[in-house]
């Protein structure tokens, strides 16, 4: 949705004749010859050069106000992509997969009639949708994309026409359409689809638009092609539209978020729109499967699964405890005593090292307990060294130090807690750097 200025017949700025658009008069002319007047390499939105090739006239639609380009063939030739001139639009170029005959050949051009038809389907919906939403909300469209799988509308929404609990409160400036106001807009949106009124194209001089109710004043000067919805919209548009709204099938919106101060609406029209129930059909089948439920059912069946999977986080919690508990208790049980130190140590394969730093934390809760702890997960050896509060004069990562000299690799940490990595080692050369280790610390306090 763009206004468009037309393009001007004769010979263009850049040397190359200009292009007669015959897809201005006739949107569904899929066939149409045409001879060539320049030849040109060109890259597009790939990057990629190509042989391009300048036409008299074309039915293909080059991208522009929002529409994507068309493709098809010229001879047998593939069109892989077709745009205006940047340096004058009255010339259109078409992008061809392999090079095109000489300049002043006449060629056959077919356009992919799918694809074009899925683009006029998304444009005249997109103007109904803008115009539903200016009735509806007061809201202007100032931005418009054609995607591939979806397109989208930027609306400006004013405040004063949004309900108050669709207001954002912590940021009052921000508008939000509601997914209710959507609903109701998309249901008046696909009345007038059904309503099969005629979709018609007037050129308008610069006097004339005046006494036009377009939704939007002109912003360029001259000749205007106005695109009407009889009798619910006139736009300015270069595009290419169905010939009435039935043709549309159904307009669904399937996404409203923030976008820059305003809504941005994603919408889908006809065979995509059929593609998204039928996908979302499927999900919802195989989710009822999985779940041994009806679509109907699903909802409930899932509040079942939370509800249940709350439930087993709590026993796994528990379970868990108990089991440190336990597993706390026989490395207490199992520790040398030393000159009044519970010298306690051990490597795991693989343990879960926030159950490891669990434990410690309980051990450390005891009096006299200095903790030497290893864990050998793949590749790497992760280490712990911990110690009671009343240890005061072991310091824990002055020990975890002595072995990373040992062991090589990398830590740090307090005098109560530290922990590092090594690289990795046998589970008994790490079992022997511990007792090296408290070794040092009784040659130590001995001495
Ligand atoms: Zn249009």
């Amino acid at each position: 949705m763009t206004w468009t200025r037309i393009p001007g017949v004769g010979t263009a700025p850049t040397g190359v004749g200009a292009t007669a658009r015959l897809y201005y008069d006739d949107a569904t002319l899929r066939e149409f010859d045409a001879t060539i007047l320049g030849l040109r390499e060109l890259a597009g939105e790939d990057g990629v050069p190509r042989s391009a090739v300048c036409l008299d006239r074309t039915a293909f639609y080059p991208t522009s106000g929002g529409q994507p380009y068309d493709t098809g063939v010229l001879d047998e030739i593939r069109v892989v992509e077709v745009l205006e001139d940047p340096a004058d639009t009255s010339v259109i170029w078409h992008l061809l997969a392999e090079p095109g005959p000489p300049q002043g050949s006449t060629v056959v051009g077919r356009i992919d009639w799918t694809r074009r038809f899925d683009h006029m389907q998304q444009h005249t919906g997109q103007h109904l949708l803008s115009a539903a939403f200016e009735d509806a909300l007061s809201a202007s469209t100032v931005g418009f994309h054609l995607g591939s799988t979806s397109s989208t509308i930027d609306l400006e929404i004013a405040r004063s026409e949004c309900s108050e609990a669709s207001m954002r409160s912590e940021a009052g400036e921000r508008s939000q359409l509601t997914w209710e106001t959507a609903f109701e807009v998309e249901a008046a949106v696909n009345a007038v689809v059904w309503q099969n009124r005629p979709v018609t194209v007037s050129i308008v001089d610069e006097e004339a638009i005046l006494s036009i109710p377009l939704r939007k004043p002109p912003a360029v000067t001259g000749e205007i092609r106005v695109v009407w919805i009889n009798g619910y919209d006139a736009s300015a548009c270069g595009g290419t539209h169905v010939g009435a709204t039935g043709e549309i099938g159904i307009i669904k919106i399937t996404g409203i978020e923030h976008y820059k101060g305003g809504v941005r609406v994603s919408f889908v029209c006809g065979r995509r729109a059929l593609k998204v129930y039928q996908a979302s059909l499927h999900t919802l089948q195989s989710a009822g499967l999985a779940l041994s439920v009806g679509p109907d059912d699903l909802l409930g069946a899932i509040a079942r699964l939370q509800d249940e999977t709350k439930v087993l986080r709590r026993d796994v919690r528990r379970l868990r405890e108990a089991v440190l508990d336990d597993e706390a208790e026989a490395l207490w049980a199992g520790a040398l005593v030393v000159d009044g130190v519970r010298a306690i140590t051990s490597h795991w394969d693989g343990k879960d090292f926030a159950d490891v730093r669990a434990l410690a934390g309980r051990l450390r809760e005891r009096a006299g307990a200095l903790l030497l702890f290893a864990v050998t997960e793949g590749e790497t050896v992760r280490v712990l060294v911990a110690r009671s509060d009343d240890l005061e004069l072991l310091h824990a990562g002055a020990i975890l130090r002595a072995l990373l000299d040992a062991l090589g690799g990398r830590g740090g940490g307090s005098a109560t807690v530290a922990q590092g990595g090594t690289p990795y080692h046998p589970p008994e050369m790490i079992l022997t750097a511990f007792q090296d280790a408290l070794g040092g610390l009784r040659r130590t306090a001995s001495t």
